[in-house]
């Protein structure tokens, strides 16, 4: 056994190398010491906003672990605060849900408000053991009561009502008989421990609010550290995986399910959050650039919810990947975007058909090509992936090319078109520059050429070599279309947030072209479907924005990085 770079422990299988995680290591022991003779997880998100990419880690890490080992994965809206909470969320949590595990099963979808009666009935035992109490302090006085890090916290004078007493104010509570913040049902546990989580934390507040599921019915709610664990034990759930900021509540969570005596307790682990360098992931942030108009929904593209992964053109498969390569530890740490980018251009690299689009475009007049002809070449979707096949690609005498491919006077080491130079049109001709006409204003309006018709791709031809490829559409056949580039939204030279918390908004993150020209195929492209436009990068159909008539492609990255993953 040996330490990867994921501190993760190795072992070897007959043939297959099996890398563990430090939960499955717990899960094992777990397993061989039969505390549990199966396994089930569960993402908890709260109805309460979007799921971004922090989240896609926490449903990976549930739902493969339950698939390795057999068992079983639920999706549970934790929706006992109804102060934040919204319907509208539910149906894209469950979407996103569904889109990165792959599938999903309904009857595996709860919601923890289903479990208000249970929960009630939980707080009446823990008051007939002695074990809450109902507290009449306000909310300030809880919080001096309670004391300090360094300070011991003081009995409430409530804290010894009499069971009877306990019983019938908490009914009162429940009918409504109270103010909202005049009483609260508290656990009674120690004012002195030094786990502040600990010293008589409140279990049940009263709010007179409808809830998004219950309506008025309940006007007293579960406190969160109360309700989570009932949650996970009434369902069955085994292995409660949570982020770190939890950890100093887990003695909360075990004496929850302790003294309402679960007999199969489940048993709460926490590891690190993911957090993207450069890159805002708190809900609230995101909330606040959508409400200010800085971006064009939850799901614009340059943001890493997974409604806008999923608009971007992301895959599941990129993304779990992703997830996978960041690793499961205990210690907090920021991975690079450019480790999701990689594994987007991996996952698409042999799946998408290379298609040529010129986002910038000039005119390219071959001057000895004849007039009003168009021919059909034959080019192989995909060079990598002989199974994609071939298509016709229609050719004549003016094409449109990248503005950035012919230059008047190149520097050096500069192979594209510039005059008297000789370059090969991709899956086409060579074609050597003759000339080209200017506006006014100096700017290139046309690039002259002749061609050699012995150079045709596929011919074998080796007469001579250059050293340039471009790609081309040609004009006649060519459709125009909306093309969007993207930069991180963040500007990475002033870092995330300004002093007042707002986020540095990259004035260069988005850049429209509307004068793209596309190979006729790609006007037959399907929403949402993607490709690679050849030496410019993945794009994607958008979902939201294209229609028949004005297609827009956003693109998903570029080609190339710097970037590789480490070994693993
Ligand atoms: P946010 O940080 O955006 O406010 P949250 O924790 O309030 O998120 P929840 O709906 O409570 O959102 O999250 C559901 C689950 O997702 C929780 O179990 C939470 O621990 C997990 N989670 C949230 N953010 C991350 C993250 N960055 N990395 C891993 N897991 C996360
Ligand atoms: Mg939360």
């Amino acid at each position: 056994m040996s330490l990867d770079a994921n501190n993760s422990n190795v072992e070897t299988n007959g043939e297959e190398t099996i890398s563990k995680n430090f939960i499955e290591h717990e899960i094992d022991k777990d397993l061989s010491e039969g505390v549990y003779d199966h396994v089930v997880t569960r993402f908890p998100p709260e109805p309460n906003g979007y799921l971004h990419i922090g989240h896609a880690k926490s449903i990976v890490l549930n739902s493969q672990t339950a698939e390795k080992y057999n068992g079983k994965f639920n999706l549970r809206f934790d929706d006992t605060n109804p102060t934040k909470e919204d319907i509208e969320y539910v149906d894209s949590i469950m979407e996103d849900v569904r889109w990165i595990t792959g599938d999903l099963d309904m009857e595996a979808v709860y919601y923890a408000s289903d479990y208000f009666d249970k929960m009630y009935e939980f707080a009446i035992e823990l008051i007939k053991k002695g074990k809450a109490y109902v507290c009449d302090l306000s909310a300030d006085e809880i919080r001096e009561y309670r004391g300090t890090l360094t300070e011991p916290g003081k009995d409430s004078p409530y804290r010894n009502r009499s069971v009877e007493e306990n019983l019938s104010l908490f009914e009162q509570m429940k009918n409504g008989d109270f103010t909202d913040g005049s009483h609260v049902l508290r656990a009674k546990i120690d004012m002195a421990s030094p786990n502040m989580n600990m010293r008589d934390p409140v279990i049940y507040r009263i709010a007179h609010m409808t809830h998004h599921n219950l309506g008025d019915k309940w006007c007293i709610y579960p406190m969160y550290d109360y309700a989570h664990p009932i949650e996970d034990a009434l369902e069955g759930v085994t292995h409660s995986l949570c982020t770190l900021e939890f950890e100093d509540h887990r003695p909360l969570y075990n004496w929850v399910v302790e003294n309402i005596g679960f007999e199969v307790p489940p048993r709460q682990i926490e590891f690190a959050k993911l957090y993207l360098t450069n890159v805002v992931t708190g809900k609230r942030y995101i909330k606040k650039l959508v409400e200010d108009g800085i971006v064009d929904g939850w799901d614009d593209p340059r943001l890493v919810t997974i409604a806008a992964l999923r608009r971007r053109g992301y895959t599941p498969e990129a993304i779990r990947e992703f997830i996978n390569l960041s690793g499961i530890s205990k210690s907090n740490s920021s991975s690079d975007i450019a480790m999701l980018e990689y594994c987007i251009r991996e996952d698409l690299k042999l799946k998408k058909a290379r298609m040529m689009a010129v986002l910038n475009p000039i005119k390219l007049v071959i001057t000895n090509y004849p007039e009003n002809e168009i021919e059909y070449l034959d080019v192989d979707n995909n060079r990598e992936n002989p199974d994609m096949g071939v298509r016709k690609v229609p050719f004549g005498r003016e094409l449109y090319i990248e503005r950035e491919d012919f230059m008047i006077e190149p520097p050096r080491k500069y192979f594209r078109l510039f005059p008297g130079n000789e370059v090969r049109l991709m899956n086409a001709y060579f074609v050597k520059c003759e000339g080209y006409d200017t506006d006014e204003d100096g700017n290139v309006t046309t690039v002259y050429a002749t061609y050699d018709p012995e150079t045709k791709s596929g011919n074998g031809f080796e007469g001579r070599k250059v050293k340039g490829t471009i790609h081309w559409v040609a004009c006649e056949t060519a459709k125009r279309v909306t093309v969007r580039l993207y930069e991180n939204l963040v500007d990475e030279e002033k870092g995330v947030y300004d002093e007042d918390g707002n986020v540095n908004v990259n004035p260069n993150s988005l850049t429209i072209l509307e004068n793209a020209y596309v190979e006729p195929k790609l006007f037959d492209a399907e929403k949402g479907e993607s490709f690679q436009f050849v030496r410019n990068g993945f794009f994607c159909v958008d979902t939201k924005d294209s229609t028949d008539e004005e297609k827009v492609f956003n693109r998903i990255v570029p080609l190339k990085s710097s970037y590789r993953p480490a070994k693993k």
